[in-house]
């Protein structure tokens, strides 16, 4: 079963499939996070960003893993745990620019692919129901305005201490829905057949409610569960 949840930063795909994962035992794989490992590890070696080349060669040094650790979902890379890392300023500033190029997709897709296979997973991303899994069982597309997307991010980034401005996170979500939109490949977009759901005006509970409603009444979900 393949659930794919595609949209914007800050959209809340990362909290709802979270809570959804749970609800329905779910594996839940945060797309995002590969090329935030990527970002972080071009940022470590200063690999300059336009050196593509050596931004694709790094990655086949680099073990990209997700596991739950007391009942959290953590990532590591090269053994170790960055989950708070890969959310940092500098690499929230780069990842897009990162996962822009090609040869990097081609390579993190296909990690993707080999994760999710042979399991009940939801994905979330930007093209996991256009590119990573067009076959997917249920395609979702969350949505809410900028305004909205960055206000959620400056709060959730105060919470955690990141040092920011309102103004500096709603420059960085319109820089990165530019950069996701018009990507070459996997680019941010609706797929035809996804259900949109925008989040604007609703609340954490009454939009994992409706995700939820919508996968258990998919016919996939009535075939494999029911
Ligand atoms: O979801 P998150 O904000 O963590 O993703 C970080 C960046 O990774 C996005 O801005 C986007 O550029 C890229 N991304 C992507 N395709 C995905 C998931 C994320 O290009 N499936």
């Amino acid at each position: 079963m393949i659930v794919a949840v595609d949209g914007p930063a800050g959209s809340g795909k990362g909290t709802i499939t979270k809570i959804i994962a749970n609800r329905l035992k779910l594996m839940n794989l945060d797309t995002g996070a590969t090329y935030r490992c990527v970002a972080l590890a071009s940022l470590r070696k200063n690999i300059d960003i336009n050196d593509e080349a050596q931004i694709i060669d790094e990655i086949d040094n680099l073990q990209i893993e997700f596991k739950e650790e007391n009942g959290q979902d953590r990532v590591f890379l090269n053994g170790e745990d960055v989950s708070k890392l890969i959310r940092s300023t500098e690499v929230t500033g780069i990842v897009s620019q990162i996962s822009a190029i090609i040869g990097v997709r081609l390579k993190l897709v296909d990690l993707q692919r080999k994760i999710a296979e042979g399991k009940d997973v939801i994905l979330e991303g930007r093209d996991i129901g256009t590119y990573v899994f067009p076959n997917a069982d249920v395609k979702i597309y969350l949505d809410a305005t900028p305004e909205v997307r960055a206000e959620r991010r400056y709060k959730e980034n105060i919470e955690k201490g990141i040092k920011c401005t309102f103004e500096e996170v709603l420059d960085n979500i319109n820089f990165r829905d530019k950069n996701d939109m018009s990507k070459k490949v996997g680019a941010l977009k609706k797929a035809d057949d996804a259900v949109v759901i925008d989040s604007s005006e609703m609340s954490i509970d009454e939009v994992a409610n409706k995700m939820e409603e919508i996968i258990i009444n998919s016919d996939a979900w009535r075939r494999e569960r029911c």
